[in-house]
């Protein structure tokens, strides 16, 4: 009886593990699920392509933690960052796309099918979009790491609520920066600007709705040495950067803005990084002119968004090369597996 169960469960074993790749098998794997990788399983699962997203800590990606989205063309009133990418999956499985959220740690992109290994499977792709994004960078003080959830955020959209009254600051120039601290009016009393310039890098219209608004100041030319707190964030070291001259100001939050890092310390090694970490896309030659493509230096292996793009990286330009990359995939499915 024992010997018979034996034999039945290692026959089903071995049936499973047979099968389990045919299962996990997919003509195309989105590694990400901001608008780069939903839009790309939009236009895959709709070309009639088996599509699989897998979304990792941060499903949704940076638009999770954005409030109010104005540019997206087809929103005349704007809509809540969190919603579009509700509205942008729900798009995605109405033509069939499956979206699973796992922990990747590792790709082996030197075979075909590639494969993607999660801590308990292993998936196949005929190919692969790597969307995985960009993530936002820290100032890297010891300060900053031992206040973090003690008043030092990088999220005012998560965040703001906490602060009600308060005075806190903003450290940063570019639109991110900008937008957190107008996100932070709503809730606090005061909120400073710390720029390390004289000039900042956001667009005019984020630059002239933060200078005229009463409750932000700008305080320019100034880098942070120090998050002042033991237990709770009380105040800032600040240190000019034209005098060199010291200050301190008084907050009790501090909202990191700095820009972002490419996620792609799964890939090093297995496709062309630039030496900021950004995947490389390569060209195709269409009688000896260089055609714009989403591919990477593994041929079947695409990239699109924030992940690959550090000119543009808007919303709009990342599900536009999500579109731009599921059609590259459908093209080199068809070229190569007929
Ligand atoms: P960003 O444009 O790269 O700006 C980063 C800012 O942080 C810069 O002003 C930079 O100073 C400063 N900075 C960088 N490292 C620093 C450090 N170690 N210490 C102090 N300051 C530092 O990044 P972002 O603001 O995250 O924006 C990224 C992209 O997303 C942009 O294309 C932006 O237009 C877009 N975005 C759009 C919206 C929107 O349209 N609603 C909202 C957010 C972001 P320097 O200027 O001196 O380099």
């Amino acid at each position: 009886m024992l010997t018979t169960i034996f034999f039945k469960a290692t026959f089903y074993t071995m049936f499973i593990n047979l099968l389990m790749p045919l299962i996990l098998m997919y003509d195309v794997i989105i590694i990400g699920s901001g608008p780069a990788g939903l839009t790309a399983a939009i236009y895959a699962s709709r070309a009639g392509l088996k599509t699989l997203v897998l979304e990792g800590n941060q499903p949704g990606g940076q638009l999770m933690l954005t409030s109010d989205v104005e540019n997206f063309p087809g929103y005349p009133a704007g809509i809540h960052g969190p919603k579009m990418m509700e509205d942008l999956s729900i798009q995605a499985k109405r033509f069939g796309g499956q979206i699973e959220t796992a922990e990747m740690i590792g790709v082996d992109f030197s075979k075909r099918p590639f494969a993607i290994k999660t801590a308990d499977k292993e998936y196949s792709g005929r190919t692969v979009i790597i969307a995985t994004g960009a993530s936002a960078k820290w100032l890297g003080l010891e300060s900053e790491k031992r206040l973090q959830g003690r008043g030092v955020s990088g999220c005012a959209t998560c965040d703001a609520p906490l602060f009600k009254g308060k005075t806190v600051a903003v450290v940063g120039g570019g639109d991110s920066a900008l937008e957190e601290a107008l996100q932070l009016t709503k809730f606090a009393a005061k909120v400073y600007i710390l720029h390390r310039r004289d000039a900042f890098r956001a667009s005019k219209i984020m630059q002239d709705r933060v200078l005229s608004h009463e409750k932000i100041e700008v305080v320019w030319n100034s880098a942070v040495e120090e998050i002042l707190g033991e237990s709770l964030v009380s105040g800032i070291r600040l240190k000019d950067m034209k005098t060199g001259k010291e200050k301190t100001l008084a907050v009790e939050g501090m909202f990191i803005a700095i820009g972002h890092e490419p996620n792609t310390s799964l890939f090093s090694g297995k496709i062309e990084l630039d030496k900021k970490g950004y995947a490389v896309l390569h060209p195709l030659m269409n009688n000896g002119i260089p055609v714009y493509t989403t591919m990477t230096s593994v041929p079947g292996v695409f990239a699109a968004g924030d992940v690959h793009d550090t000119l543009y990286r808007q919303a709009v330009t990342a599900a536009g090369f999500g579109c731009m990359a599921a059609l590259d995939a459908e093209k080199w499915l068809e070229e190569t597996y007929g």
